[in-house]
């Protein structure tokens, strides 16, 4: 475990977290799987396995992918006609890329709050 005085900033820890690495050393995966995180870092044996993110990262997903998706379809559904089908494809399709890359992302950087603030994310801590 690292020690209070060695702690990292919030910042950092979140970004590292958003990178999908180790919180605390930046070296180690966070995740085993595309949303499982991993329960003890491989390189500095910090552990990862008893904080729950919950509704946080779909929260925070949905905020990153609504103001890209959003902004850019009014521009883009000004300047074209093409048919629904199409438009609804093309914009189905590029929010379920987006929350795919952003939602690992974004659990990984609420892991990396929660890590720093020394919070468990659960209810009962
Ligand atoms: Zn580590």
């Amino acid at each position: 475990m690292l020690q209070q005085n060695n702690r990292l900033s919030f910042v950092r820890a979140t970004a590292r977290g958003f990178a999908g690495r180790c919180p605390n050393c930046g070296k180690g995966k966070l995740f085993r799987a595309f949303l499982k995180p991993i329960e003890q870092c491989a390189c500095c044996s910090e552990a990862f396995g008893h904080i729950r993110a919950d509704d946080g990262p779909a929260w925070l997903t949905i905020l990153i992918v609504g103001h890209m998706v959003v902004p850019l379809l009014l521009v883009v559904e000004r300047h074209t006609d093409w048919p629904e089908w199409a438009a609804s494809s093309f914009w189905s399709t590029l929010v379920v890329v987006l929350v795919l890359v952003f939602l690992p992302r974004s659990k990984g950087a609420f892991i990396g709050a929660i890590w720093q603030t020394r919070g468990t994310g659960a209810d009962d801590a």
